[in-house]
């Protein structure tokens, strides 16, 4: 878990690597469903240039059929990110006989990745990623998804890492935080 902006993408692929599971980025099955024109992509897309979440039946949806080819283990990127996403994965992984090991959360400065975004928006000349809808997004992840840390912390699940620094110092930082938990990475 982390706001938009937050590197999430990059280390999944890190950890991924290290622990040799899949890492499933919603974030990235819908974008690829909006380039190849799915049902799903023209559904999805009018939620995501808005800076809003895709609905939760279309998104738990979606996890549910990921999930069932990934008989053991697997990372989320990008989900839950709502209450109701969260009871939705905890009846996945229970009808699959699975648990979750923990709950990854990379804490960064707000204003800086707001910043770090808007430059990439022009960069990439991503037009569409105004600073307004990048501050939309952020907005909804404070109201809809930093909840879910009090639920995940309470599980004792909570694993919090500085995501501020560079990529290769926080990737560091995410493995000696796994390796301190309770068998999450070493297993
Ligand atoms: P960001 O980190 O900038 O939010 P992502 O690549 O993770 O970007 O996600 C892109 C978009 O896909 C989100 O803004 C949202 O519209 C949609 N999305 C991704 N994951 C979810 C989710 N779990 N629930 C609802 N919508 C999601």
């Amino acid at each position: 878990m982390g706001p938009p902006g937050a590197g999430k993408g990059t280390q999944a692929k890190a950890i991924a690597d290290r622990l040799q599971i899949p890492a499933i980025s919603t974030g990235d099955i819908f974008r690829e469903n909006v380039r190849e024109e799915t049902e799903l992509g023209l559904e999805a897309k009018r939620y995501m240039d808005a800076g809003d979440y895709v609905p939760d039946e279309l998104t738990n949806a979606m996890v549910r059929d990921r999930l069932a080819e990934t008989p053991s283990g697997f990372l989320l990127d990008g989900y839950p990110r709502t209450v109701a996403q969260v009871a939705e994965l905890d009846s996945m992984v229970e009808e699959a006989g699975n648990r979750i090991d923990a709950v990854l959360v990379l804490t960064v400065d707000i204003d800086e990745v707001v910043e770090r975004l808007r430059k990439r928006a022009i960069a990439e000349g991503r037009s569409d990623d105004t600073e307004e809808v990048i501050r939309h997004r952020q907005d909804v992840y404070a109201q809809q998804t930093a909840p879910l840390i009090e639920v995940y912390d309470e599980r004792g699940l909570l694993v919090r890492v500085d995501g501020m620094g560079g990529v290769a110092d926080v990737t560091s930082r995410i493995f000696d935080a796994l390796d301190a938990t309770n068998g999450a990475a070493a297993s």
